[in-house]
Parts: C-alpha cells; structure tokens; sequence
C-alpha cells in the first residue's frame, strides 16, 4: 500500500514535468514564429523602400536625359541661327567688296577712257542705314482714326502678286497666317524697329531667314480683313507702334 502510493506520486511528478517541458517548449515556438514574423515584416518594407528609391531614380535620370536632350536641341538652335548669320554677313561682305571693285574699274575706265587724269567724283557711299519704300502703289490710307478706331498702318494698294521688299536689312521673325492681317511678314531690325507686312497674298520668306533691304519678302494680296488688294504696313520701336509714312520719310525713303 505505502509503495503503490509512492509509485503513484512519482508519475504524478514525471507527467508534471512533461507538461511543463511541453509549455516551455510551446512558448518558445510561439516567440520564435513572433520574432520571424517580425524579420519579415521588416524584410519587406526595406524592399519597398529600395524599390520606391529605385523608381525615383530612375524617373530622375529620365528627367535629367530629357532637359539633356532639350539643352542639345536649343543649342543647334542656337548654332544653326548663328551660322545663318555669319552666312548672311559674309554674303553681305562680299557684295560690299565686289561693288567697291566694279567702282574702281569703272573710274580707271573713265580716266582710259578720256587719256587724262580727271579728278572722278567720289561715288556715294551705299547707305548702311537706308530705309526703302516697301512696295509701289497708291497710298490708300495712313496711321490715324478710321471707321472709329486707329488705323495702326499704311495702306498702299497695287495689284495682287506685287513685289513688297523689306525696307532695312533684318531677320524675319514671323511669316504666316495672323488674325486680321491675314498673312503676314514680320521683320525685326538690327536698331530693334520691327516692321510688319500684312494682308500678304504670298510669304517667300522664312523665320530666321536675314534679309537685305530691297530684298523681296512677300507678294502683294487681299488676304484678312482687306477690302481690296494692298499692303497693310505697320512699324514698331520699342513696342509701340509709330506712324510709318512720317518714320519711313524721316528714314529718307523715296515715297
Ligand atoms: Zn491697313
């Protein structure tokens, strides 16, 4: 009887201490998995992270190579602007040369010519400056009041298809279509005064393109708000617009 008891009690203890083995063995297992959930869980948001900055990155070096690409685009811009330029003065120098030369052999002709050495009269120098009538035709109109609001221009009329010239050496700064003058020409001078060719039947000019004074720019028309055809002239210094038959004449324009 005192053995069974003790018998007994001794597996009471031994099933105690497995039970309590098992428990620990579960609460470890518990805070393992807690521990490696929480790894993960970091794991992923530093993976995100990196992807987030990846994707910034690579959105960033997409930007810089467009701006790169921009920059590249402005600079041939720039370039092309520049070498139509130097194209255009050396033309212009060429000319200059090429007509100081037929002078002199002219004036060495004259002097063969009569056997004596007579004094020629200095030739007038071409005027840098000058400032030409930019078509023919009758003047229709001038700056002023008309119809209730400010004509801005001169009107002088002639047949469709006739030559109108920019009056001073400049670059064509528009040349299309434009509300009101139909089709138009524009081009700015070296001194800034901007001239403005409107109601145009026809542009032979292009943006950017340097043109010399006398040069042709556009054929008389009809286009626009036009009553018939004519070309609608306009001058601007400085923004403003100015009366352009008094500016042409104080220019020393023949019209
Ligand atoms: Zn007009």
């Amino acid at each position: 009887m005192q053995r069974a008891r003790i018998k007994k009690a001794n597996t009471d203890s031994t099933a105690r201490a497995a039970l309590e083995q098992a428990r620990a063995r579960r609460q470890a297992a518990a805070k393992a998995k807690t521990l490696a959930e929480d790894t993960y869980r970091a794991a992923a948001a530093a993976d995100k992270a990196a992807q987030r900055r990846s994707a910034e990155l690579l959105a960033r070096k997409a930007d810089l190579e467009s701006r790169l690409a921009d920059a590249k685009g402005g600079l041939y811009e720039l370039e092309t602007q520049r070498d139509r330029y130097q194209q255009w003065q050396s033309a212009k120098e060429a000319a200059a040369t090429a007509h100081a030369a037929a002078q002199a052999q002219a004036a060495a002709a004259q002097q063969d010519a009569t056997g004596q050495a007579q004094q020629v009269a200095p030739q007038p120098a071409p005027d840098p400056g000058g400032v030409l009538a930019p078509t023919t035709g009758v003047i229709t109109s001038t700056y002023g009041a008309r119809w209730g609001t400010i004509h801005y221009g001169l009107d002088i009329a002639n047949d469709i298809g006739t030559p109108i010239v920019s009056v001073m050496d400049g670059q064509v700064v528009s040349s299309g279509p434009a509300s009101g003058f139909g089709l138009w020409v524009r081009v700015r001078h070296p001194d800034s005064t901007m001239t403005v060719y409107g109601h145009i039947h026809e542009s032979l000019v292009s943006v950017g393109e340097w043109v010399v004074a006398g040069e042709q720019i556009a054929t008389m028309g009809s286009r626009g708000q036009s009553t018939g055809p004519h070309l609608h002239f306009e001058v601007e210094r400085n923004g403003s617009k100015i009366a352009p038959l008094v500016w042409l004449r104080g220019q020393g324009a023949q019209i």
